[in-house]
């Protein structure tokens, strides 16, 4: 089994766009305007645990839920830890 239909020029340029408010580099400008949008407004919520970042407060919720096994939500208070945890 060989790959005879390789792409020529698709590893080598290597573009980024870079945040101009931290040190973030996106893939395309697609990436970098969702990227901004989540970290740099002020409804931008980061989890406390990792570099998770979300514009949507259930998604945080089930971020932590899933990924850390944090439970519960204490309506809008970001930074909750459970006994589980
Ligand atoms: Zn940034
Ligand atoms: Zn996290």
């Amino acid at each position: 089994m060989s790959f005879k239909n390789t792409p020529p020029s698709v590893v080598s340029t290597k573009l980024t766009f870079p945040c101009t408010e931290c040190n973030f580099e996106a893939q395309s400008a697609r990436q970098l305007s969702r990227h901004k949008a989540v970290t740099h407004t002020q409804n931008a919520l980061k989890c406390v645990l990792c570099p998770f970042v979300t514009a949507y407060q259930t998604n945080l919720l089930r971020h932590r839920k899933d990924v850390h096994g944090i439970c519960g939500s204490k309506g809008n208070l970001l930074i909750f830890f459970c006994d589980h945890f």
